[in-house]
């Protein structure tokens, strides 16, 4: 990764870590959980409103260090339109990209890619995936809350 893309990535992981993106309470949400990362702390809740097998809206409360609260904000900008069914390849591409590098290329990360140096940090690794095993249990419709230990 040259040194302009790395600085260009990590202004974008703190400006959505200092201006979280759709961080607020959702109301009548048709999917929600919780999930946390005791490692670091990191606590989020994140709401859906799905219809007609669509990611209507997405929202989340709560954070957690800079990469956990900046991947939940990014994980809500590129979920918002989204078929529910393309969800499982964008996490997949996601988690090769924050974990060993090799997207397979099956979709488009698009800004989510500013994560992409967690790899060198395997301990943030559970921090940037937070968000989206919430957001798995959430359209599980699991009850209980998730932990990535
Ligand atoms: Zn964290």
């Amino acid at each position: 990764m040259s040194g302009e893309l790395r600085d260009l990535y990590q202004q974008l992981i703190f400006d959505h870590y200092k201006a979280p993106r759709n961080r607020h309470p959702m109301h009548g949400a048709s999917h929600e959980a919780e999930g946390h990362n005791p490692l670091c702390g990191d606590n989020v809740k994140v709401y859906l409103e799905i219809e007609d097998g669509v990611i209507r809206d997405v929202a989340f409360e709560g954070g957690g260090c800079a990469i956990a609260t900046a991947s939940a904000s990014l994980m809500t900008e590129a979920l918002k339109g989204r078929k529910v069914e393309e969800v499982q390849s964008l996490f997949e591409e996601f988690h090769h990209l924050v974990t060993d590098g090799e997207a397979p290329g099956r979709a488009e990360l698009g800004k989510l890619e500013a994560l992409a140096g967690v790899r060198e940090f395997p301990a943030r690794v559970k921090c940037a995936t937070l968000a989206w095993h919430t957001l798995n249990a959430a359209l599980a419709g699991r009850e209980r809350p998730v932990s990535t230990e």
